[in-house]
């Protein structure tokens, strides 16, 4: 079995306690690879190198860190078929999906922003003829970057790209569930000529690495991204130390569809919306709500386009929906569906976990894709983050109806709304509580664009220059001009 160990100082460490934790195929329900069960001190010598290097990086030349960045997405695209096949396998994902949507976009992450801090300028404000104020945007040191499961390399490299284009030194702990990719960027990084402790990848549970990480106070900058309850512990614990953190949490997204919208492209984007991932991007719309004169005949063509979802071995070419990740997260998807049903709600399709999809994925955490309607909509399956295949659909009357539905959570990602009335998509676009709003459209991803969430899904923002502000320090500069007029004025 495979051995998946730190990478720390620019080489593969074993953990020092010699502990590892299993690493399972979610498509065969068997332990593959194993991982290293970091904590305190694994954690204290990775920020202790990402400390010594930054002294170095901070000042290599903004083109000779974009150089590096930029090699390491053609590095990433040279092994797309590799690293897709290793996300398939960690997270169960289709490996289509891997290799058209997560290894791509970890390479547009590094090509991005190694090309973004080329043309990352900052502000200067003449005071009258008094003075010139300028901004100098240094970087914050060592970054502890912590990543969840569902899309592991793409956000990994989502925040690390951006904290090392501005000259920061970064730490980072993917999730224990699927450490695989993070481990091989450890490798890619080295061809890349990265030098030595700028990228530390330190694997381990959440509670101990993960933890130790939050609370070292060399690491002052801190990107999350994760569930909404570890986000609470991680502000609980950083907020004391006047660190700055930004907190990319859950979603549970409401999709609009109106009476007068594209009803093919609707229902298709509303499957892919819900389903993509197996419901298990933060992203995903799984509220879907139908202006009431189209509603039954929207619900029929949903049962028939989710029916046309093949659930299979995600390795294989034709598959649209693998499993989920572990077997305590199948154990919760599918109590939801049995709450859905003791909440009133009318199941018109999946949930039972499905037989074996094939000999090699018995044992695998299959279940089949699950709608439900005639749910209250103050219901818990309607307001809590499920993160599964489980989508309610809901029938509304009006314009102000279907705002108030989409609001009626403590949650605050994403919207998407459907409709032909280019005065309604603004007049609603403005109204939602929600970070992103799709109109016609889900996850088209423009990675300028401001990322992040309101309410329970989130604090800061993530993308373009929002993301090369948050990773670095402004500091006001104040040069007097001492013009004969300005003196005489003193
Ligand atoms: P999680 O919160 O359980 O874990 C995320 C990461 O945090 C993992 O690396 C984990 O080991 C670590 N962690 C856990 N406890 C910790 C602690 N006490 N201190 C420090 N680190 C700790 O989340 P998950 O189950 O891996 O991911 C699913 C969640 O992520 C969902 O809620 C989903 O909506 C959310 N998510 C949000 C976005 C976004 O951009 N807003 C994107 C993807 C996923």
């Amino acid at each position: 079995m495979q051995s998946i160990d730190n990478f720390i100082d620019g080489q593969m460490r074993a953990p020092i306690s010699g502990e590892y934790l299993d690493v399972f195929e979610p498509a065969t329900g068997r332990p593959y690879a194993r991982v290293a069960d970091s904590g305190e001190r694994e954690v204290g010598e990775a920020v202790e190198a990402a400390e010594r290097a930054f002294v170095g990086w901070s000042r290599t030349p903004a083109a000779q860190r974009s150089r590096i960045l930029l090699k390491l997405a053609d590095l990433i695209e040279d092994n797309l078929e590799r690293l897709a096949r290793a996300e398939s396998i960690d997270v169960g994902k289709p490996i289509s999906l891997a290799r058209s949507l997560d290894i791509p976009r970890a390479a547009a992450n590094f090509r991005f922003f190694g090309s973004a801090i080329l043309h990352f300028a900052s502000e200067s404000h003449a005071t009258d003829d008094l003075a010139i104020n300028y901004t100098l945007r240094q970087p914050r040191g060592v970054v502890g970057v912590i990543s969840p499961w569902n899309l592991p390399l793409y956000l990994l490299t989502w925040k690390a790209a951006p904290a090392l284009a501005v000259g920061n030194t970064v730490v980072a702990k993917p999730s224990e569930l699927t450490p695989m990719t993070a481990h091989l960027l450890g490798e890619l990084c080295r061809e890349a000529g990265l030098p030595a402790g700028v990228l530390n990848i330190v694997h381990g549970r959440g509670s101990e690495a993960g933890a130790a990480l939050v609370r070292h106070p060399i690491a002052r900058t801190i990107s999350f991204t994760g569930g909404t309850a570890t986000g609470a512990q991680i502000a609980a614990t950083a907020g004391p130390m006047f660190k700055r953190v930004a907190l990319e949490l859950g979603g549970k997204n409401a999709n609009l569809v109106f009476a007068d919208t594209d009803f093919r492209a609707a229902v298709e984007e509303s499957v892919r919306a819900g389903f993509a991932n197996s419901g298990q991007l933060c992203l995903c719309g799984s509220r879907v709500y139908v202006e009431q004169p189209i509603y039954e005949r929207f619900v029929a063509e949903l049962v028939s386009a989710v029916g046309r979802l093949k659930v299979g071995d995600p390795l294989e070419a034709t598959t649209t929906l693998g499993p989920v990740v572990s077997r305590t997260h199948l154990e919760k998807v599918q109590s939801y569906v049995q709450l859905a049903r003791k909440e009133g709600g009318r199941l018109l399709c999946g949930a039972e976990a499905l037989p074996a999809v094939s000999e090699r994925c018995k044992g695998g955490y299959f279940v089949a894709p699950a709608l439900v309607t005639d749910l209250a909509p103050d219901c818990r399956v309607n307001r809590e983050e499920i993160f599964g295949p489980v989508v309610t659909v809901t029938p509304f009357y009006d314009e102000a109806e279907a705002v108030a539905l989409a609001n009626a959570t403590d949650y605050g990602l994403s919207a998407s709304l459907w409709t032909s009335d280019v005065a309604r998509a603004h007049r609603v676009a403005r109204q939602l509580e929600a970070g992103t709003v799709w109109i016609n459209c889900w996850l088209i991803r423009d990675l300028r664009v401001p990322f992040g969430g309101v309410k329970q899904s989130g604090v800061g923002r993530e993308g373009g220059l929002e993301a090369l502000r948050f990773f670095t320090e402004p500091k006001n500069v104040c040069v007097k001009l001492d013009s004969p007029e300005t003196s005489s004025a003193r």
